[in-house]
């Protein structure tokens, strides 16, 4: 079995009620199999009227939904939560007790037949500011283990010729978002183009042309010699600018206001972006876009360091998402989550910065970006939906 990480994978702690958010509150935890039956039996077997035997028998017995198997929520906050967002399963039984899915959180982890590939989950603060803040390239760490792996999953029709052209394909995705010399706004346009050619290849049952659509993109981005044929693939391969770029946010974002909300304050975010942003014509939102781009962007503006954010979250999206098209066939629809993703985050960014009197730091663009993790990620319904969505934008 092989085991695949960023090399900033191990430096995620926890911070628990140092947290400046919780993961205990707004989405629905699920309780794996063998959790939920220890906890019966604890349940069953407590009788004593001890705190720990009162926490077993009231909270932990009242606070699950025995039948769809998860912790119950009120005010959208987990039963186990405190006031101080300490869990108090872990206060009156320890770590050991916790489901699997708190035990993992915010490791994330992707199976494929004989590989399993970890990650951290943008939507914890703490990993998001690891994840963001990563400077440079990052290095993906793979070790081999020739034991088996009891918890490796059995997968049926497992298109290995697909997934290894998979595999290929993003490790160039990941040569040229990491490339610096290229603008990113044409790192971004490649990404699109190579994942769009890799998809037709796919639709039009051409598996063994991938091989040349790597080769070619990948050529693309290694033969860059000089300034001209840089500026020449800037040319060739960018996306839209000026009022068309405006158009096509105001449209996409009609998208985003029609995902389930996990969290109420998400709604302000998207009203408030709306009403800065797209609510007046195009001229009101290039002076705010250009303000913008000459006080925030570019690799000498050291306040926000947007464009290592932009190269980083495109990292996170293709490595967590990309390779997963192999269940799927959706090829497209992955990488344009990238572009998206980090297409609007900056749109967040960028309202945030006009509404905090042209002032941004840091941690707000942490704070944004586990937020929006939080909206897009964790919900299956909006992932599926903004799949569906990028996938029909498909344009040649
Ligand atoms: S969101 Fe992350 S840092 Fe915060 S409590 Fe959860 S795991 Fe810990």
């Amino acid at each position: 079995m092989r085991y695949l990480k960023p090399e900033y994978f191990d430096r995620f702690q926890c911070t628990a009620d140092k947290c400046p958010d919780t993961c205990c509150a707004g989405w629905q935890i699920m309780i794996d199999e063998d959790s939920l039956e220890r906890y019966d039996r604890e349940i069953s077997r407590k009788r004593s009227s001890t705190d720990e035997a009162d926490f077993v028998s009231g909270r932990l017995l009242n606070g699950i939904d025995w039948e769809e198997g998860s912790f119950l929520q009120f005010h959208k906050r987990c039963s186990m939560l405190n006031e101080q967002n300490l869990c108090d399963l872990v206060i009156y039984k320890g770590e050991e007790w916790l489901c699997e899915t708190c035990t993992r959180y915010p490791r994330h982890v992707e199976e494929f037949e004989g590989l399993r590939e970890w990650s951290l989950s943008l939507s914890c603060p703490v990993a998001a500011d690891i994840i963001l803040n990563w400077q440079g390239k990052v290095n993906f760490l793979e070790t081999e283990d020739e034991k088996e792996d009891p918890l490796a999953e059995e997968f049926e029709d497992f298109d290995f010729l697909l997934f290894t052209q998979l595999e290929d394909a993003r490790a160039v995705l990941f040569s040229i978002v990491q490339n610096k010399r290229i603008p990113m706004n044409c790192r971004m346009a490649l990404v699109l183009e190579m994942a769009r050619q890799v998809q037709l290849c796919v639709d039009e049952e051409r598996l063994f042309d991938i091989e040349q659509v790597i080769s070619q993109f990948a050529a693309l981005e290694t033969d860059l010699a000089t300034e001209a044929e840089i500026k020449g693939l800037q040319q060739e391969y960018k996306l839209p600018e000026g009022e068309a770029r405006f158009r096509g946010l105001k449209e996409s974002f009609g998208v985003l206001e029609q995902l389930e909300r996990l969290r109420e304050d998400w709604s302000e975010v998207l009203q408030q972006t709306k009403a800065i942003l797209y609510s007046a014509d195009y001229k009101d939102y290039e002076e705010i876009y250009e303000a913008f781009c000459k006080e925030c962007l570019g690799e000498d503006k050291q306040r926000v360091q947007w464009e290592n954010y932009q190269q980083q979250l495109l990292i996170f999206f293709l490595y967590t998402y990309f390779c997963g098209a192999v269940y799927d066939d959706c090829i497209f629809s992955k990488a344009a989550l990238a572009v998206f993703s980090v297409a609007f985050l900056q749109e967040f960014v960028m309202c945030s910065w006009f509404l905090a009197d042209k002032y941004i730091d840091k941690q707000e663009c942490v704070r944004l970006a586990y937020r929006y993790a939080r909206e897009v990620e964790h919900s299956d319904e909006n992932l599926n939906l903004l799949e569906e969505w990028l996938l029909e934008q498909m344009q040649p």
